[in-house]
């Protein structure tokens, strides 16, 4: 797994320091595993309106467990990080984003995600998977529902 996460990164073109001074094997995921709890995360490729967006986002979501990072890729990077994943992602499947799990990194399709909203609405499915800290689509879900409820509340009295 730490093999791939490394392709991954180094495929993507940056990698953060953190992960350049990992050595020895496992290393990377037990040092990861090791800060649940931490109440920082680190926002990648996104522009600063986005990245504004996402965190306020996630503020308003109180999610259980935060992401370690998330970052934004274009389109053909996306693609090409959920092969490396090995993410089934039939044709035609319109996903904007995933979930790394063991890394806690989600990716998200930045030629993708149509308007805030579904930004928010998405993120909150994947805020799911790691709460539930299952890749079950259904068991995101059911966490994601009670995130996007407290959206929708913050949407109202922003109005
Ligand atoms: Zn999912």
């Amino acid at each position: 797994m730490k093999q791939e996460i490394l392709t991954a990164v180094l495929m993507l073109g940056f990698m953060p320091a953190s992960w350049g001074q990992t050595d020895g094997d496992g290393k990377l995921v037990k040092t990861e595993a090791s800060v649940t709890g931490g109440s920082s995360y680190t926002v990648l490729g996104a522009t600063p309106q986005e990245e504004e967006l996402v965190r306020t986002q996630i503020q308003v979501m109180q999610p259980e467990v935060l992401p370690l990072r998330i970052i934004f890729v274009p389109h053909w990077k996306y693609v090409e990080t959920a092969r490396i994943f090995q993410l089934h992602v039939p044709a035609g499947f319109t996903s904007a984003m995933f979930t790394h799990l063991p890394s806690r990194s989600v990716f998200i399709d930045s030629d993708r995600y149509e308007s805030d909203d579904s930004l928010g609405y998405w993120v909150a499915h994947e805020l799911g998977h790691l709460a539930a800290n299952s890749a079950n689509e259904s068991d995101a879900d059911k966490v994601a529902r009670e995130y996007r409820k407290r959206l929708k509340q913050a949407r109202t009295e922003w109005r």
